[in-house]
């Protein structure tokens, strides 16, 4: 560990938090942070030595030049909020109506500014390249803020790359590591079963397109458990049914649209034709017909092994190695899958509830409140994977 790295982090520990709670206090929703990505671009610049950008409307990209080429190292922080009405009691709650801060982007945003402010004190000694990735529109997809950063060449020439999530269901003082898989992709399905419509008391003179939708919803869950090896993780969920006006017309058509989780990208391919084998194979059974469209979210997050290494001893370092826990991969999703096409990364979860405080709420819910001890961690974690990375 470098010998200073909790004094450095400690200097600035005040600052950091401040730059937090004026993100909190002034959240703006995907494609909307506009005064949160001029808030980082000034901060940036002013610390002196970044060559500071914005590669879409709303990002900023930050890179330091060290005094000796070598290794370019990313670190990416996103910065969206939420459309959620805050609920909680603190001062510096949201000023936006509807918009909160509510996943914790605040923390990253103020984190990485941390992070790169120390790195900056200590330019003479860097060998290589550190780049600070500043990520819009996280939350909305597709395409996702991600997605478009690299499009914009963000990624171009970098060597391994790294993200954090304050994450309130690790408690404070623990990091949330996995090795292999970590996220989902989350693709959407929209079904239009066609029939044809008539009355309620003459059912022979229709095609019910809600009994051949609801039969199609059963169905649908054989592929899990009929089709899909067990040890493999798929999840299909049908969240919207949509059908009929009244009590006594039987409806034309009924709306069924849901999500397919996978972590494995083979299986990404092989859900989406089985679920159109079934949804043909029910409607046709029973005369009726069908509109099927497939939207791709983000892709799997799959972190490099190499890369966990890194942050596995980093961990042990910076904490100890009690702070370490090895969690499940979740059916949630993140667009770092992105930048991991692009160079080996991983992603990590830096422990923010505490249950003494009352900071236990879930990700996106109005009381979502994280112990902000979690922003000197995730800067020390940051520092030192970034230092083991450059060697
Ligand atoms: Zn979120
Ligand atoms: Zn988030």
């Amino acid at each position: 560990m470098i010998s200073n790295l909790n004094f450095l982090v400690n200097s600035i520990k005040d600052q950091v938090i401040f730059w937090r709670r004026h993100l909190h206090q002034n959240p703006e929703v995907s494609y909307h942070e506009g005064a949160t990505s001029q808030f980082i671009y000034r901060t940036l610049l002013a610390f002196g030595n970044l060559e500071v950008t914005q590669p879409t409307k709303t990002s900023v990209m930050a890179r330091l030049i060290g005094k000796r080429s070598g290794k370019v190292i990313a670190i990416r922080a996103d910065m969206d909020a939420l459309p959620i009405q805050e609920d909680t009691t603190v001062d510096y709650a949201s000023h936006n109506p509807g918009v909160m801060h509510a996943c914790g982007h605040d923390a990253h945003i103020a984190m990485l500014l941390g992070v790169a402010k120390i790195f900056c004190s200590m330019q003479g000694n860097i060998t290589g390249e550190l780049r600070f990735i500043f990520q819009h529109a996280e939350e909305l997809f597709p395409p996702g803020g991600a997605e478009e950063l690299v499009e914009a060449g963000v990624m171009d020439g970098v060597d391994a790359i790294i993200g954090g999530h304050v994450w309130t269901p690790l408690e404070i003082g623990k990091v949330g590591l996995t090795y292999g898989p970590m996220m989902a992709s989350p693709d959407s399905f929209y079904i239009t079963i066609k029939g044809k419509g008539g009355h309620g008391a003459m059912p022979h003179q229709t095609i019910d397109a809600i009994l051949v939708g609801a039969e199609v919803v059963v169905n649908l869950q054989h592929i899990v458990s009929r089709n899909i090896d067990p040890i493999d993780q798929v999840v299909i969920s049908v969240c919207r049914f949509v059908g009929g006006t009244t009590n006594n017309i039987i409806p034309n058509k009924v709306q069924i649209d849901g999500t397919i989780r996978t972590l494995d990208p083979k299986l990404r391919q092989k859900v989406p034709l089985l679920l159109e084998r079934i949804v043909k194979g029910v409607t046709s059974a029973h005369g009726a017909d069908y509109d099927l469209k497939i939207v791709q979210g983000y892709r799997q997050v799959i972190n490099d092994e190499r890369v966990v290494r890194v942050l596995e001893e980093t961990v042990r370092e910076v904490m100890g190695d009690a702070a370490i826990e090895f969690v499940h991969p979740s059916m949630g999703a993140e667009d770092f899958s992105a930048y991991q096409q692009k160079a080996p990364g991983a992603f990590f979860f830096i422990g923010g509830g505490n249950k003494e405080k009352g900071y236990v709420y879930p990700h996106h819910h109005p009381c979502f409140m994280i112990d902000e001890d979690a922003l000197q961690i995730g800067m020390k974690i940051f520092i030192q994977a970034a230092i083991k990375l450059l060697a």
